[in-house]
């Protein structure tokens, strides 16, 4: 049976491809790409010539039993999205999950991603972290989502669109409280790549001080809450067990 290649594609700069991943697309039978004429552009800069099948949010469900017949018919399949890494916020995912249903071989190869390039940049705790995709578009589901998260001691990561970057730092400040420190990635890779760092409120004050700010493809990442353990002050349940114990002495 053929195999699944789950390959990435650049997030901005080009030149972000792996010569693996350049093997792997120039030597399957068939690419399957979220949109083709995109990345069409792409195939045509690396000299690549395949065939492209279209396989996005809207028709992956569809396509499914057309993968796995051309896996069964021997067929390798790359699959890539219109950048970074594919079933990152892109689709595949129903794909990868029926072939593996179906003991297909799926094998994934390394590359861009932008939420690993931001949080590897950032400065904020990269040991434990947590990525949650889009935010709702709506504020009052955005800011459930956020409340939710308000103890989540590990480093938050969130896709956003340009469109909604003021309202959604507003929220994060809602929530979150202005001191919390955050980053935010912007044009990771490309010519006008920005980080902004500091508090929330300061970061808002440089994105509404600087229209530019409002443009382009950005992560936010914000500081996971302060760990309640390494503060000096005891715990409530501490001091709750510490009175009845005090209760209890001569
Ligand atoms: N699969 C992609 C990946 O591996 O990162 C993500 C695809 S998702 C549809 C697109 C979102 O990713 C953008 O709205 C933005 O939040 C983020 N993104 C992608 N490229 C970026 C870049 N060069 N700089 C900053 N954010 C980027």
């Amino acid at each position: 049976a053929g195999i699944l290649y789950l390959v990435p594609t650049p997030i901005g700069n080009i030149d972000d491809i792996t010569e693996r991943a350049k093997q792997v697309l120039a030597s399957v039978d068939l690419i399957a790409a979220e949109d083709t004429r995109h990345s069409q552009t792409l195939l045509r800069h690396l000299g690549i010539e395949r065939k492209l099948v279209s396989i996005h949010e809207h028709n992956e469900q569809q396509k499914v039993a057309w993968v796995l017949e051309q896996l069964q018919q021997g067929h390798n399949i790359a699959l890539i999205s219109d950048a970074g890494t594919p079933l990152i916020s892109d689709p595949g995912f129903i794909v990868v999950r029926e072939c593996r249903a179906k003991g297909f071989n799926v094998t994934a190869l390394p590359g861009a991603c932008a939420l690993t390039v931001a949080l590897s940049a950032s400065g904020l705790a990269t040991d434990r972290f947590c990525f949650e995709g889009f935010l709702p578009a709506k504020s009052g589901q955005r800011r459930k989502t956020l409340q939710s998260l308000l103890n989540e001691p590990r480093t938050m990561i969130f896709y956003e669109s340009p469109h909604r970057i003021v309202a959604s730092l507003e929220d994060l400040a809602a929530e979150f409280g202005n001191e919390r420190q955050m980053v935010m990635g912007r044009e990771l890779t490309k010519q006008f790549e920005t980080y902004l760092t500091g508090s929330i409120a300061e970061v808002i004050a440089q994105v509404n001080a600087d229209s530019n700010q409002q443009r382009g493809e950005i992560v936010l990442l914000v500081a996971g809450c302060p760990n309640k353990s390494d503060d000096d002050a005891p715990s409530a349940e501490v001091i709750a067990t510490l009175n009845v114990l005090r209760e209890e002495l001569p």
